[in-house]
């Protein structure tokens, strides 16, 4: 039997949709010369997550999608309404329950594959050699078995995001961010990390949050999705996606139910 991972322990149904919590949000940025105007990134946006949920959040290009996860990771605190992660609002504390996944990987190119799985947890303190004794078993677990000792230059890309999955779930903390994973990666790999981080989430659940700019991405990883309109940022449609996860492209994109929500979705986005 494969170890699990120690996953956060389940909560009292009190704090159900209260795992994340963004309420009335609004976020400015000063501008950014003399000649430039202030931004205003998100106004008034609102969302809640229960336990072990996934959000997917859809939205052009600058409304403030990667904001609202550094809001929620802590990385940035509002100018106007409340964050709440894990129940705390200080931004200390929503550090402490988010593991924050960039768009890019980056990976160390220094150090080999199960080095760069291990950081997250050695940079908690744990020593080094325990830190890749607990990352070995999830090598073979997620699809990496015999690339522990890969550098990053010797994996594809879709590997090197796997392994950056690894280090941020190996971090160990109950909500898990994650700005655009696929946005660099080919179609096909891309359909194909979909529906792995789609079984990977089954096998280690975690409330997550996924920013994406591909609907059909939203509708196969989310149980529900949030449309952000264009900036500034805020909910202008959430859809509940009913399929059960973990889901399979090949089976739903020719399903009409899943059409009409992709219909509905891409409407609210004005396309
Ligand atoms: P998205 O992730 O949806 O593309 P972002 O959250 O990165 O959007 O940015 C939202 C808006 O805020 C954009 O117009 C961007 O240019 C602006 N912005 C982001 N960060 C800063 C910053 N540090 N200073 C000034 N403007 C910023």
């Amino acid at each position: 039997m494969a170890t699990r991972l120690e996953a956060p322990a389940e909560e009292p149904l009190s704090s159900i949709r209260e795992k994340i919590a963004v309420r009335g949000v609004v976020r400015r940025y000063p501008a950014r010369s003399r000649r430039a105007e202030p931004v205003t990134a998100l106004d008034g946006l609102d969302l809640a997550l229960a336990e072990r949920e996934v959000l997917a959040v859809v939205g052009p290009s600058g409304c403030g999608k990667s904001t609202l996860l550094e809001l929620i990771a802590g990385l940035q605190d509002p100018d106007a309404g409340s964050v709440a992660a894990g129940g705390q609002t200080a931004a200390r504390e929503r550090r402490r329950a988010c593991a924050y996944m960039p768009q890019r990987d980056l990976l160390l190119p220094w150090r080999d594959a199960l080095a760069n799985a291990a950081l997250a947890l050695e940079c908690e303190g744990v020593p080094r050699a325990e830190a890749r004794r607990r990352a070995v078993p999830l090598f073979e677990r997620f699809g990496l078995a015999r690339f522990e000792r890969a550098r990053p230059s010797e994996l594809s890309g879709g590997m090197r995001q796997r392994v950056a999955f690894l280090r941020t779930l190996l971090a160990g903390r109950p909500v898990l961010l994650l700005d655009e994973p696929f946005g660099a990666l080919d179609a096909i790999t891309r359909t194909q990390m979909q529906e792995w981080l789609g079984s990977a989430l089954a096998d280690e659940p975690r409330t997550v949050v996924v920013v994406t700019h591909d609907v059909q991405e939203a509708l196969l990883l989310g149980d529900r999705v949030a449309v952000l309109s264009p900036r500034p940022g805020r909910v202008v449609m959430e859809l509940e996606v009913g399929f059960p996860r973990p889901r399979h492209r090949r089976e739903l994109v020719g399903d009409p139910a899943f059409a009409a929500l992709e219909a509905r979705a891409l409407e609210a986005l004005g396309c």
